[in-house]
């Protein structure tokens, strides 16, 4: 109780009110009281300003008690709308969600190949444009939008450092660009980190979880939420999971280091390695222009529909991210690990068998508990989803959430 005793004396209450409703809600303010160990005259001013706010609702829906029948609370999924774009190789991902992670709209264009910095802001500015303007939302109920991507991102100066295959986004400051042409509130952070909170506010999680996601895409990184935020390390550069090695001075990574688990387990690693085959790739039609994301597609396809070849490749793929899985449970002590990021879209379920055995076997608090893993049930879409979590969660839970840049 101590803990929250001196979370609700600051400032972040108020986050711990709309947290608390969020992931058990419908939930009465006499429910609140007691989880929360506030006073009832706190509890009913918090939420009364929610309620003034438009960010809680009550639901019409009493329970009856012995005393005063009590009123349900509800988060409000109309009370605002984030925007989350997320940037591929070949492709930009718009999503809408609604405050409640509901995802109201999506579309998918492809990536500027060329024209320098300002196509690229003028083709992410169309794009929000394009998505909330065909569903009729008015500017003041969007909380904000997020643009996530791989790492390493420099978000205190709102930009992307070095995206592979995408030179033209390095050094760009693209929340200064978009804030000015859009005027709403936008944030840079990376993919892995978007589609944790994601996952976490869209799964309604209790902020009790020690919740974790492996996020697989043309790398492989992780993001964790502890006590309802986002773990953001110095510089929003953690968990990068894919960049921890497996093989004494093994393949040289590009980013830096040697024998990284990203040399031997990621999509891109497996589509070379079906292509230097030869007969696989010949078999699978996998021709050489394709790209590695749509190629890796058809491997996944393939293993999972028993072509032994890929499968194997698959599975090895698989035994080295359980690995990773088993580290990332030791030093974080997860309850959950869910399994997100267009990695995932075809062949999660080889993942995620191969993973729960692993954790099971190897997880160093087996006997304690559980690791419970977990598919994302919007694989590919998982991180411009989470960046509409992050700028909802900033807006309508500050205090513990990441914060969004100030309106323009
Ligand atoms: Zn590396």
């Amino acid at each position: 109780m101590a803990r929250r005793e001196s979370a609700a004396a600051g400032p972040g209450s108020r986050a711990l009110i709309v947290d608390l409703i969020r992931s058990s809600g419908p939930i009465s303010r006499v429910e609140l009281v007691k989880v929360t160990g506030l006073t009832q005259p706190t509890i009913s001013n918090i939420v009364r300003r929610l309620i003034d706010d438009g960010v809680v609702r009550e639901t019409g829906d009493t329970v009856a008690t012995r005393g005063k029948p009590r009123t349900l609370l509800v988060i409000n999924s109309r009370a605002a709308y984030g925007v989350g774009i997320h940037v591929g190789a070949d492709a930009l991902t718009c999503v809408v969600t609604d405050t409640r992670g509901g995802t109201v709209g999506r579309q998918l264009v492809a990536a500027p190949a060329q024209g320098g910095p300002a196509s690229v802001v003028a083709a992410l500015a169309a794009l929000y444009d394009e998505v909330t303007d065909g569903l009729g939302l008015p500017p003041q109920s969007v909380a904000g939008m997020a643009v996530v991507g791989p790492g390493p991102v420099d978000v205190a100066r709102g930009g992307f450092l070095a995206p592979p295959g995408l030179p033209e986004w390095a050094g760009l400051d693209l929340v200064q660009a978009l804030t000015a042409r859009l005027g709403v509130p936008v944030l840079v952070d990376s993919d892995a980190a978007a589609a944790v909170v994601g996952e976490f506010w869209g799964r309604q999680v209790s902020r009790e979880r020690t919740f974790g996601c492996l996020y697989m895409n043309s790398g492989i990184g992780s993001g964790v939420v502890l006590d309802g935020a986002l773990h953001r390390g110095a510089s929003s550069n953690t968990g990068k999971i894919g960049h921890v090695a497996v093989v004494h001075d093994g393949e040289p990574c590009h980013c830096g280091s040697r024998g990284c688990l990203e040399q031997y387990a990621a999509p891109r690693v497996l589509v070379a390695r079906a292509r230097a085959a030869g007969s696989l790739a010949d078999r699978l039609r996998i021709r050489p222009e394709d790209p590695d994301a749509r190629a890796f597609d058809v491997l996944a396809r393939a293993a999972v529909y028993g072509d032994q070849e890929a499968r194997a490749l698959l599975e090895e793929s698989a035994a080295l991210l359980a690995e990773g899985a088993v580290t990332l449970a030791n030093l974080w002590d997860l309850d959950t690990l869910v399994l997100a990021g267009p990695g995932f879209a075809v062949a999660g379920s080889i993942y995620v068998s191969e993973i729960r055995r692993r954790l099971a076997e190897r997880a160093f608090t087996r006997d304690v508990h559980g690791v419970r893993v977990d598919l994302s049930s919007n694989p590919r879409d998982a991180a411009a989803i989470g960046g509409a979590a992050l700028v909802l969660q900033g807006s309508v839970a500050p205090g513990h959430g990441p914060q969004v840049a100030a309106r323009a």
